[in-house]
C-alpha cells in the first residue's frame, strides 16, 4: 500500500545541463503531484562525484523555473524532509547497507578493479561476454560469502577497500505493477548483485534512491523508462529493508525519440540535429563550447511546456492548447502511452505561433518593442501596437515579428528582385504615378480611406488587383509580399508613404 498524502520527486543527477527529456519527466511529476494535491519533490542525486559538473544543480533549478514547474519542496526551495542533496545525506545510507548484511542480503565484497577485469576476460575468451558478479559466480570471488567472518574482519581492520552487494535469490520472480506498462516480471536469474555501497564510502544510486525515497515518504515513483530495468532490484531493496508495505508506486515514461524514430534522444544530439535540446542555453565550463536553449531560441515557457506534455501523454481529445493549470486538470498517468515519443520539431515551433497568435496585442507589442530595443530600433507604443496586430498572423517568434518589419524603419533600400523583374513596367510606373497624386489629395490618411481610394482607381480603369497591386506593394515595401498595403500606408503615414512611391518612380527603372 502506498502512503497516503501524494508525494513525488524529481531527481536529476547533475551531470550536465537538464535534457528536454528530464524536463518532461519533471513536469509530469509536476502534473500528478498537482492534480492529486500532492508535493513535488525536487531531490539533486549527486553521489557519483566523478560525474558532478559545476553549474548543473543551478541549470536545473532555473530550468524548472523558467518553465513554471516549481517545486514545492527541495533543493533551492527548503521543506522538512532535507538535506535534498545526497551528498549531505552521505551519512544516512551505511546504516541501511549494514542492516541488508545482517539480514543476509547483502555482503562485503574485496574484489579489486583488477580481479573483476580478469575474471571477465576469462569468460570472454571462454565465450561468454556479459559476465556478471551474480549468484553462481560470486561463489568463485573475493567476499564474505567465501570467506571466513574471522578473515572478512581482518580485511576490513586492515583497512582493505571493499564495497557491499545485494545478495539475490535465485531462480525467484519479482514482480511489480507499474502504472504504465502494467505487470512487470523479471527472475533473479537474468540479474546481478548490484554494488549497493562503495569503497569511497558512498552508497550507490540503487541504494540512496530506495533510502530516501523512503524517508521522503515518496508515494509514486515516476521516471523515464530506462529506469525500468532497475526497478525489480529496487523492489527487492524495499522489501529486504522490510519497507514493502510503504513501497511507492512505479510509472516508468516512454523515452523521447529522435525525429525520425531511430533512437533515444540524447543530450550529445546538442544542436545537431537543428534544433536545441536543452532548456536553457548551456556553457559548458570545461570545454567552453555553447549548447541553445528554447529560452534563447524565443520560446513561450508554457508553449515548450504544452509541447513537452504531449510527448508521450495526450488527453484523448482533439484539444492541444493547454495552459499548465489545464494540464493539471486534463493530466492523467494512465493515458501516457508505453510506445517511445517521437520528438516533431515543426510541432514545437506551432506551438509557439499558437502561444503568439494568443497573446492581445499590448502584450505583443510590449514584448515586440523591448525585443526592437534590444536590436537598436525604439518604437512607440502606437506604432509597436499597430505592427503587432498586422504581422501577428505571419510570425512564430517575436523575432519574426521584427524581422518581417523591418520595412517600416527607415527607408526601402533593395528592391526584391524576381518583383522587380515579373511586375514591375511601364504599366506599374503610370499607376503608381496616378495612385501617388491621387493618395496625395487623401487628408486622412488612414488605411480604410486609402484603400477606397486605391479601389475607386481600379474600378474606374477597370482593372484587376493583381494589374496594380504588386508593382505598388514593390514601391511601397520593396518586396513580393506582405500584409494590407492600406495597413502599411497608414502605419508609415502620409508623408513618408508618398515619398517611398516617389523614390521607387525615381529609382526604378
Ligand atoms: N538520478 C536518476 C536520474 O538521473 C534518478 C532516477 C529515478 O528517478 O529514480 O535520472
Amino acid at each position: 500500500m502506498a502512503a497516503e498524502k501524494v508525494r513525488v520527486r524529481f531527481a536529476p543527477s547533475p551531470t550536465g545541463p537538464l535534457h528536454m527529456g528530464g524536463v518532461r519527466t519533471a513536469l509530469y511529476n509536476y502534473l500528478f503531484a498537482k492534480q492529486q494535491g500532492g508535493d513535488f519533490i525536487l531531490r539533486i542525486e549527486d553521489t557519483d562525484q566523478t560525474r558532478f559538473v559545476p553549474g548543473a544543480e543551478q541549470y536545473i533549478i532555473d530550468s524548472l523555473k523558467w518553465c513554471g514547474i516549481v517545486p514545492d519542496e527541495g533543493q533551492g526551495f527548503g521543506g522538512n524532509y532535507g538535506p535534498y542533496r545526497q551528498s549531505e545525506r552521505k551519512e544516512m545510507y551505511r546504516q541501511y547497507a549494514m542492516q541488508l548484511i545482517e539480514n543476509g542480503h547483502a555482503y562485503y565484497a574485496f574484489d579489486s578493479a583488477e580481479d573483476l577485469d580478469r575474471v571477465r576476460q576469462m569468460a570472454k575468451d571462454a565465450g561468454s561476454p556479459n559476465w556478471q558478479y551474480n549468484h553462481v559466480t560470486r561463489n568463485s570471488m573475493k567476499n564474505s560469502l567465501t570467506l571466513s567472518s574471522a578473515e572478512v574482519q581482518k580485511r576490513i581492520d586492515a583497512g582493505e577497500p571493499y564495497v557491499i552487494r545485494i545478495k539475490l535469490n535465485r531462480n525467484e520472480e519479482v514482480k511489480f505493477e507499474d502504472i504504465v506498462r502494467g505487470w512487470v516480471s523479471v527472475n533473479t536469474n537474468n540479474m546481478d548483485d548490484k554494488v549497493l555501497f562503495k569503497s569511497d564510502g558512498m552508497p550507490t544510486y540503487h541504494l540512496a534512491n530506495i533510502v530516501d525515497d523512503h524517508l521522503m515518504e515518496i508515494s509514486h515513483v515516476i521516471r523515464g523508462e530506462e529506469w525500468l530495468p532497475s526497478a525489480p532490484l529496487h523492489v527487492l531493496l524495499y522489501r529486504y529493508l522490510g519497507w514493502e508495505d510503504s513501497m511507492p508506486q512505479f510509472a516508468h515514461l516512454p523515452l523521447l525519440l529522435k525525429p525520425d524514430g531511430n533512437g533515444k534522444l540524447s543530450k550529445r544530439d546538442g544542436d545537431r540535429l537543428g534544433f536545441p535540446v536543452f532548456p536553457l542555453e548551456w556553457h559548458n565550463p570545461e570545454s567552453g563550447e555553447v549548447f541553445s536553449g528554447y529560452r534563447e531560441n524565443g520560446y513561450f515557457a508554457p508553449a515548450f511546456v504544452n509541447m513537452l506534455a504531449f510527448l508521450g501523454w495526450n488527453p484523448g481529445t482533439e484539444q492541444e492548447i493547454f495552459s499548465l493549470s489545464e494540464l493539471v486538470e486534463a493530466f492523467s498517468l494512465k493515458k501516457v502511452n508505453k510506445a517511445g515519443a517521437r520528438y516533431d520539431h515543426d510541432k514545437t515551433r506551432w506551438f509557439n505561433q499558437q502561444y503568439l497568435r494568443l497573446l492581445d496585442d499590448e502584450t505583443l507589442a510590449e514584448l515586440f518593442t523591448s525585443y526592437a530595443s534590444e536590436q537598436g530600433q525604439e518604437i512607440s507604443v502606437e506604432k509597436a501596437l499597430a505592427i503587432a496586430s498586422l504581422m501577428k498572423e505571419r510570425a512564430y517568434f517575436i523575432k519574426d515579428l521584427w524581422e518581417e518589419s523591418q520595412f517600416f524603419f527607415g527607408g526601402v533600400e533593395e528592391y526584391d528582385e524576381k518583383t522587380l523583374r515579373k511586375k514591375w513596367n511601364e504599366e506599374a510606373r503610370t499607376h503608381v504615378a496616378k495612385l501617388r497624386s491621387i493618395f496625395s489629395n487623401i487628408e486622412d490618411f488612414t488605411s480604410a480611406n486609402t484603400e477606397a481610394a486605391f479601389k475607386s482607381y481600379l474600378s474606374e480603369n477597370e482593372l484587376g488587383f493583381g494589374k496594380v497591386g504588386p508593382g505598388f506593394r514593390l514601391a511601397l515595401t520593396g518586396k513580393g509580399m506582405g500584409p494590407s498595403l492600406f495597413d502599411i500606408c497608414a502605419i508609415l503615414g502620409k508623408e513618408a508613404s508618398l515619398k517611398r512611391l516617389d523614390q521607387a518612380l525615381e529609382k526604378l527603372p
